[in-house]
């Protein structure tokens, strides 16, 4: 039991990589607070989890909400008294390139993926802080570093902006005893390579991999647990990838 007394906030937790994490981490101990947007797909993740002996709640969050946020982390701590573990994995993509991309796109994805990022790190790093310490993961994504042609121009800068957080929070507060991490995934079979990508582009794209297929959500759930748990207390202010190499730097 990795992470038994731990508790986790899991962003993004009603589908893909969230809530193949968010079980993972209850199947290994932690009390956990699954937050996303889709309300009514929350119960369902949180009756899994309770399935396998986790404390849980359901918190529905708009993670470009500040408020809401803060709410949330408020109610996490209310309830389970502490806050060890961000896995903040809320976003959306976008394939606009700049000259398709009009100002609602791009402020809808910076307002999700990179305001979203700030809306939760700013509680949850206030709260790490007076605690003496915690663990910080986010999926940034392969786009955040070499562009490829489904990727577009708000969801790079977005996921690239991502990083720049992982760096800064990382050497701001070590000493606190943070670590922060992001990951870095290729394409993964969830909901929203499918909902971007068009016919024939998918299994082109894959082509080009060394592994020759997607990523499931739990190996990418693996490595971030990897990154949260003790044996990961050396690592930090790194920006993972994980991609079957699809991406290699
Ligand atoms: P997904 O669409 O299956 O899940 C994303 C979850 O985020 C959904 O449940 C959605 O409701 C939630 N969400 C979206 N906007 C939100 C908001 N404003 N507030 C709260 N929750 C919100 O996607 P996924 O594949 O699991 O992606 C998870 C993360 O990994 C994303 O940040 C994505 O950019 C990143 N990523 C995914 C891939 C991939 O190929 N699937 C590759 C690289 C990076």
């Amino acid at each position: 039991m990795r992470f038994a007394g731990k508790v986790a906030v899991i962003t993004g937790a009603a589908n893909g990589i969230g809530k193949a994490t968010a079980l993972q981490l209850a199947t290994e101990g932690a009390r956990i607070a699954l937050c996303d947007l889709k309300a009514d797909q929350l119960g369902g993740v949180a009756d899994q989890a309770r399935a396998l002996g986790a404390q849980v709640m359901a918190l529905p969050v708009d993670v470009s909400n500040q408020a809401d946020v803060a709410n949330a982390v408020a109610k996490v701590v209310g309830e389970f008294g502490r806050l060890d573990i961000l896995v903040h994995c809320a976003g959306i993509m976008s394939s606009k390139q700049i000259l398709d991309c009009d100002m609602a796109e791009w402020n809808r994805v910076i307002g999700v993926n990179l305001t979203g990022t700030y809306n939760v790190c700013q509680p949850v790093v206030k709260q790490m802080v007076a605690q003496g310490g915690g663990r910080i993961v986010m999926t940034s994504s392969a786009a955040a570093k070499s562009p490829h042609s489904n990727a577009g121009i708000a969801y790079a800068a977005s996921k690239a902006g991502m990083l720049s957080f992982v760096r800064q929070l990382s050497y701001q507060f070590g000493r606190n005893g943070l670590t922060v991490n992001a990951v870095c995934p290729g394409t993964v079979a969830t909901e929203m390579p499918y909902r971007h990508f068009e016919a024939g582009q998918l299994e082109a794209r894959l082509a080009e991999s060394v592994a020759g297929r997607m990523a499931r959500p739990e190996e990418i759930a693996e490595l971030m647990l990897h990154l949260v748990s003790d044996a990961g207390s050396y690592i930090t202010g790194e920006a993972v990838n994980i991609t079957g190499g699809t991406f290699i730097d």
